[in-house]
């Protein structure tokens, strides 16, 4: 380590910048951030600094650098195109024992900036000896994707709780399992999304229990929508939480790509297998969840696609607050999302589409309101459709929609082996009959689904014109495996 990195107190102080483009003005935005007081020096300055907000903060030296000026300053940056300029700046700061940067010029700086990452308190910084500083961008942008938004507001409750559970927790080895309880469980939880009287009410109620010498963790059910497939579909929130549970209980829609990145210590329980093909013993799995987060262990409810579509998550939620067991839920995208992007079909349409309504053709109780769905104008899309396809097609026909509405077969979206599959209301459940679609799949029926075929048209209308151009080799790669043939 060439570098000793620290965090520097600029609150209240004067900075110098010298040079008046677009880098010294973003230079002194990042100094104005951390309440610094900015001296700008330059001839002439690029329009930027006209912004009222920044001049506020800002004292304008329209002028040559002179070596004088660094006196009094708590840092100086160099960012002029002058390398000369740069120099003068770099000597006359070092003489003076204030701590330079110039900017593109590692060999004249006397400190270097990381590259970083503000989460309102919390504040994580990048260095790569000055050498990379591409490197360290892209290291922000893998960190930055991993820690939660809301982490400068768990800072804050953490610094407001301090004093109290020092006074409540004498040992400093018990204060220490209690905050690391905290910032894994179900209070971080619920700070971090902005709910500070829950927060405030988990923190009293888990304080309580520490003072009383129950130092267990306490666990916390995170009832997650992992998408319709496509690993790159995955929420920010659920990368995360796949990284930090201690078990995770997914149903059979979870592909297996997905499953590989949750951590690899963590238990897997797979209770589309235990509990039927059908995930029929609902109550297996509610008492799994509430044992598993009693045991003061991160549970993961991992579901495809969307908890709240067709995702029994509203049972789920009701049994652990019976329970007394702390959740939340991230939502996913709902296989009609991942298969319709996938498909090029649009699920709402100013000509085509006014609503678009998510139905199943799984009906176990009553019987949806036919009527009401064959109306035109909108979008049908069914899940669990497949076993009920003829009786479906025939009862929206029945009941007033037209056999010539165009219909779609989409099965297994989004995933590698993905196929297409589009006919008619009319001829759809005698298509499916011969190509035997393998699931999951969904139908999407509406005049929607010629948008499709439209775009197909303008693309090959746009293929013609563009013949004349050289293209190149041709593509290496195989063609997407999205395929109309199923
Ligand atoms: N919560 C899930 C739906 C669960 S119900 C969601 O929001 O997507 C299961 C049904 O979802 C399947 O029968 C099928 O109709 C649909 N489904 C799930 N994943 C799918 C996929 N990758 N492609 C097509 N349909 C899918």
């Amino acid at each position: 380590m060439d570098w000793f990195p620290i965090f520097l107190r600029l609150r209240g102080y004067r900075c110098l910048v010298v040079g008046g483009g677009t880098v010294a003005l973003r230079k002194t935005r990042q100094l104005l951030a951390a309440g610094a007081t900015v001296t700008v020096v330059a001839p002439e300055l690029s329009p930027g600094f006209d912004d009222a907000a920044l001049r506020a903060g800002v004292e304008v030296v329209r002028a040559r650098f002179e070596s004088a000026m660094v006196g009094g300053c708590r840092l100086v940056i160099a960012a002029t195109d002058a390398a000369a300029v740069n120099r003068e700046v770099a000597a006359a700061a070092e003489a003076s024992g204030v701590p330079v940067n110039v900017v593109d010029s590692p060999e004249l700086c006397g400190y270097i900036a990381p590259a970083i990452i503000d989460r309102d308190g919390v504040t994580v910084a990048i260095g790569t000896d000055g050498a990379a500083p591409i490197l360290a961008r892209e290291i922000r942008a893998r960190i930055d994707a991993a820690l939660p938004r809301g982490l400068g507001r768990l800072a804050a409750l953490v610094a407001r709780w301090r004093a109290t559970v020092r006074r409540c927790l004498p040992a400093a080895a018990h204060r220490r399992r209690f905050w690391e309880a905290v910032v894994r469980g179900p209070v971080a939880g619920a700070a971090m999304r902005g709910d500070r009287d829950q927060a405030a009410r988990l923190m009293a109620c888990a304080l309580e229990r520490a003072a009383a010498g129950d130092l267990s963790p306490e666990g916390e059910v995170c009832l997650v929508g992992a998408g319709p497939g496509d690993p790159e579909l995955l929420t920010l929130a659920a990368l995360r939480l796949m990284n930090e549970c201690d078990v995770v209980l997914h149903d059979s829609l979870v592909t297996p790509e997905i499953l590989a990145m949750v951590r690899r210590d963590a238990e897997r329980i797979d209770v589309g297998k235990r509990c039927g093909a059908h995930g029929t013993n609902q109550d297996e799995i509610n008492r799994l969840m509430i044992e598993h987060a009693r045991a003061g262990r991160r549970v993961l409810r991992l579901k495809g696609g969307d908890p709240f579509v067709f995702g029994r998550a509203g049972e789920e939620m009701e049994a652990l607050a019976r329970a007394g067991v702390a959740y939340r839920v991230i939502p996913g995208i709902t296989a009609a999302a991942g298969c319709a992007a996938e498909a090029r079909i649009p699920l709402t349409h100013r000509d085509l589409a006014h609503s678009c309504v998510l139905a199943t053709g799984h009906t176990r109780d009553a019987d949806p309101d036919w009527t009401r769905l064959a109306a035109s104008g909108q979008t049908l899309v069914f899940y669990m459709s497949l076993t009920n396809l003829d009786s479906t097609c025939a009862e929206l026909m029945r009941h007033g929609l037209d056999a010539a509405t165009p219909a779609a077969i989409v099965a297994r979206g989004t995933r590698a082996d993905s196929a297409l599959l589009i006919a008619t209301l009319a001829t759809l459940a005698e298509q499916a009959r011969s190509r035997r679609p393998a699931g999951p799949a969904i139908v999407i029926i509406g005049e929607v689904v010629r948008v499709r075929e439209r775009l197909d048209r303008l693309a090959a209308e746009a293929d013609r014109r563009a013949r004349s151009v050289d293209r190149g080799p041709a593509d290496p790669f195989e063609p997407a495996p999205f395929t109309a043939n199923l």
